[in-house]
C-alpha cells in the first residue's frame, strides 16, 4: 500500500464520556460513504481515523471527495506511506510532495512519533526532513510561522506518514448523534441549505414536500428530488414525503380569508409536517425561513406559524441574508437546481396584498370558518409518498474501462 487516507476528527474530540459513541458514528459514515469507491479498512488510532486501501481497486480520489462530506470530520489530507526508517520517509517526502512544495515559496516540516522506538525524536525528525526538502528543491524557505506549505510526518506503530496540508473537512457533528428531525424541502434556494446547516449538527433528516398537482407539476416535484438526492452526499440517504397538498390549499383558498392566505396555508403544512413527523420518530421541523425575506417570514408571521404544531421549529438561516444562504447553496452544490424557474406551491393563490402583521386571533377566526381543514390535512399526511434519496450512496461504483 502506497497511499491512505487520514481523517482527524472535529469538535466532537470534545465530547468526554461520549466520545466513543462519536467516534464509531462518524467511522460508520466514513465506511459507508467510501464503499462506493473501494474496500477500505477503518481503523483508528491516537485519535486519527485512517482510511486504507485493501487493494488497488480503491479509487483514492473518489474516497477523499466523500470524506470532505462527512459531517464530524475537522481535516482530511491523503498521505504517502513509508517503511519507518529516514532514508525511506526522506526519499518518500521528496517525490510525493513535488507538487505542493513546487508551488510553494516557503514551508515547515511538523513530526509526530508515537513510536518511541524510532531512533530520532520529533525535533530531530522534523529538522533533517526539511534539510533533505531544502536541498531537493532549493528555491523553498523556512518559515514556521506562515508557511505556504506544513509538511507533516507521523511515525507509528506499523509505518510512517508522509503529507502535506490538510484540506479543511466538513467539520459539525456525525450525522445521527443529535437525532431525527423533518426538513420541510421547496425548490427554493434556502430549504436545501437549512437542511445541510442541521445536518451538520449531527440530525438524521427526513424530507417533507408539498406538491399541488396539476397546479405544481412534475418538473417541481421532480427538483425537489433532485436537490435531496444532491444532500445526501452530506447527510447520507434520506426519506423524503411527497405530501399530496391540493385538496387543503384549495379548501383554504376558497374558504380562508385572501389577505391572510400564505400564512393560513403555512399554518396548514406544519401541522400537516407535525402528524408525518409524529409518525417517522422526528422530534423538531426545520425549516428555510429567514426573518423579513418575505411577508411570510415577518416577526409577526412567524408567531402565527408557530402557534400552529407542537413540534420546534428549528430555523437555521433566521439571521442570514440572501447572499450568504446563496454562498453556501453554491458551495454545497445545490444552487444550480434550486434556480431552475419551476413553481412552488407556495407561490400559487398568492393574494396581491399579503398582511406582513397578521395577529393570531384573526387567523383563528379565518381557521374557523374551514371547518374540513383538519380532515383534508390529516388525508394529506396519510397519502404522503414515501421516496428514498441516496439509493446509490456506498454502493459500489462501476469502475469505468478506459
Ligand atoms: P425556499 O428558498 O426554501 O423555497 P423561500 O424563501 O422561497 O424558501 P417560502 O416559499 O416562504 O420561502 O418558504 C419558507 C419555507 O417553507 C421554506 O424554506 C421551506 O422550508 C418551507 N416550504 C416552502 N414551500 C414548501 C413546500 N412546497 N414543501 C415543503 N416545504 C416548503
Ligand atoms: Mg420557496
Amino acid at each position: 500500500m502506497k497511499e491512505l487516507l487520514l481523517a482527524y476528527q472535529g469538535e466532537m474530540a470534545l465530547k468526554g464520556l461520549n466520545r466513543v459513541t462519536f467516534e464509531n458514528a462518524v467511522m460508520k459514515t466514513i465506511k459507508y460513504r467510501t464503499g462506493a469507491y473501494g474496500d477500505f479498512k477503518v481503523y483508528k488510532a491516537q485519535s486519527t481515523l485512517y482510511v486504507e486501501p485493501k487493494n488497488d481497486d480503491c479509487d483514492l480520489e473518489g474516497a477523499f471527495g466523500a470524506l470532505c462530506q462527512v459531517f464530524g470530520l475537522a481535516a482530511v489530507s491523503r498521505a504517502a506511506v513509508c517503511e519507518k526508517n529516514f532514508e525511506e520517509i526522506a526519499a518518500r517526502a521528496v517525490e510525493y510532495l513535488k507538487k505542493p512544495l513546487g508551488k510553494a515559496k516557503t514551508f515547515k516540516v511538523e513530526a509526530k512519533r508515537s513510536d518511541k522506538a524510532f531512533p530520532m525524536n520529533s525535533m530531530e525528525l522534523a529538522r533533517e526532513l526539511g534539510g533533505r526538502l531544502l536541498a531537493a528543491y532549493p528555491h523553498l524557505k523556512v518559515d514556521v510561522h506562515h508557511p505556504d506549505c506544513t509538511v507533516m510526518v507521523e511515525v507509528r506503530d506499523y509505518a510512517a506518514y508522509v503529507h502535506a496540508d490538510k484540506v479543511k473537512g466538513a467539520g459539525g457533528m456525525p450525522v445521527g448523534t443529535s437525532g431525527k428531525a423533518s426538513v420541510m424541502l421547496s425548490g427554493g434556494i434556502d430549504s436545501p441549505v437549512a437542511a445541510f446547516m442541521m445536518a451538520k449538527r449531527g440530525l438524521t433528516l427526513a424530507g417533507i414536500h408539498f406538491a399541488s398537482p396539476p397546479y405544481t407539476s412534475e418538473r417541481a416535484r421532480q427538483k425537489v428530488l433532485d436537490l435531496a438526492e444532491q444532500l445526501t452526499g452530506w447527510c447520507g440517504r434520506m426519506e423524503i414525503y411527497v405530501v399530496p397538498f391540493t385538496e387543503a390549499q384549495v379548501y383554504i383558498r376558497d374558504h380562508g380569508v385572501e389577505d391572510l392566505f400564505t400564512v393560513l396555508m403555512r399554518r396548514s403544512m406544519m401541522r400537516v409536517a407535525n402528524q408525518i413527523s409524529r409518525r417517522i420518530g422526528a422530534q423538531a421541523l426545520i425549516t428555510g425561513e429567514s426573518l423579513a425575506q418575505v411577508a411570510s417570514q415577518t416577526l409577526p408571521a412567524l408567531v402565527c406559524t408557530d402557534a400552529a404544531q407542537d413540534l420546534p421549529v428549528l430555523r437555521p438561516l433566521i439571521g442570514m441574508d440572501k447572499v450568504e444562504i446563496t454562498e453556501l447553496a453554491r458551495k454545497i452544490g445545490t444552487f444550480e437546481t434550486s434556480i431552475l424557474p419551476y413553481e412552488d406551491c407556495c407561490t400559487i393563490f398568492t393574494p396581491p396584498h399579503p398582511k406582513t402583521r397578521p395577529q393570531l386571533e384573526e387567523i383563528l377566526q379565518a381557521e374557523a370558518a374551514c371547518p374540513d381543514l383538519p380532515r383534508l390535512e390529516q388525508e394529506a399526511a396519510q397519502a404522503a409518498e414515501k421516496v428514498l434519496a441516496g439509493r446509490a450512496l456506498g454502493k459500489k461504483q462501476k469502475r469505468r474501462e478506459d
